[in-house]
């Protein structure tokens, strides 16, 4: 057995619990450096809350978690396993493995911040795309679970419409169900709410927050601190690419100890 092998099969056995880790996580975009360090980790049913200003670092956590991405260097693994990474030859990384991504993509569940449904497809057809072309889900049987996410999220009776007869809401509640469809081990949201009108944002919190109280992982970027703080089990403040401050919700909003955290608090509420 070779040694990617045994640490891969290491990986698995020793985190078991742990659906998500990053450690020092760098990335750099030509001399900027955006991650300068990242560390954090979701073990299963926890719900770990990302706030920071803008340009942070926020998005480029989670598109390097997802593959979308290389990191310039760290440790990502999804499910126990270990993003495999070669150098590119410039100074940077590129998947070892392409087999690998798809495969670790498929155990994340992915929900951005413009909604992204797919527009030539009906909501259902947008559902069961995933399962039944990638994961190899019989179409009955993808139907049978797209119509009880479906249902979950509220739009059971919107199935057939195309996502431009919907609105913002249900366009990210269907994307949501979408991204359930996969049965993520992670779901991870970048800043879900932040391009709807103000009176759709509580319905996409109210699917968020069942999703949480059913014990789902998450990793959840927002600007809703009001409600990172309601259904957070941990939340990571990020400032210039590294954690500034992180811990229990009460604590991190309650008694923050950064000065920068302290002046995000009041700049977003
Ligand atoms: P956040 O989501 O916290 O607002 P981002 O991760 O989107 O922050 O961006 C962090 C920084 O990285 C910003 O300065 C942004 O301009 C830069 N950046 C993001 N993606 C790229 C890219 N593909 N090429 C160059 N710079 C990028
Ligand atoms: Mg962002």
């Amino acid at each position: 057995m070779n040694t990617a092998m045994l640490n891969a099969r290491e990986s698995v056995s020793d985190e078991a619990a742990e659906a998500l880790h990053v450690e020092d996580l760098h990335k750099r975009f030509g001399s900027l450096e955006v991650l300068k360090g990242v560390s954090l980790s979701a073990r299963d049913g926890d719900v770990v809350a990302v706030i920071g200003g803008s340009g942070s670092g926020k998005s480029t956590m989670l598109r390097c978690i997802n593959c979308l991405e290389n990191p310039t260097s760290g440790i990502i693994r999804v499910n126990g396993e270990e993003i495999r990474l070669k150098p590119d030859g410039r100074g940077g990384s590129v998947p070892a493995d392409r087999r690998q991504i798809e495969r670790i993509r498929s155990r994340l569940g992915m929900v951005f911040q413009s909604f992204n449904l797919w527009s030539h497809m009906t909501l259902i057809e947008n559902v069961i795309e995933v399962p039944i072309h990638v994961l190899g889900v019989r179409r009955d049987e993808a139907i049978t679970r797209a119509d009880s996410l479906l249902s979950r999220v509220g739009l059971l009776e919107k199935r057939d419409v195309y996502p431009a007869f919907l609105s913002g809401g249900q366009q990210q509640r269907g994307a949501i169900a979408r991204a359930l469809a996969v049965q993520p081990r992670v779901m991870l949201f970048d800043e879900p709410t932040s391009a709807l009108d103000p009176e759709l944002v509580g319905e996409v919190l109210n699917v968020i927050r069942d999703l949480a109280q059913e014990g789902r992982t998450m990793i959840l970027v927002t600007h809703e601190m009001k409600f990172a703080r309601e259904v957070a089990t941990h939340v990571v403040f990020l400032h210039g690419g590294q954690v500034e401050e992180e811990g229990p919700p009460d604590a991190l909003f309650g008694s923050p100890k950064s000065e920068r955290l302290k002046q995000f608090i009041s700049s977003v509420s």
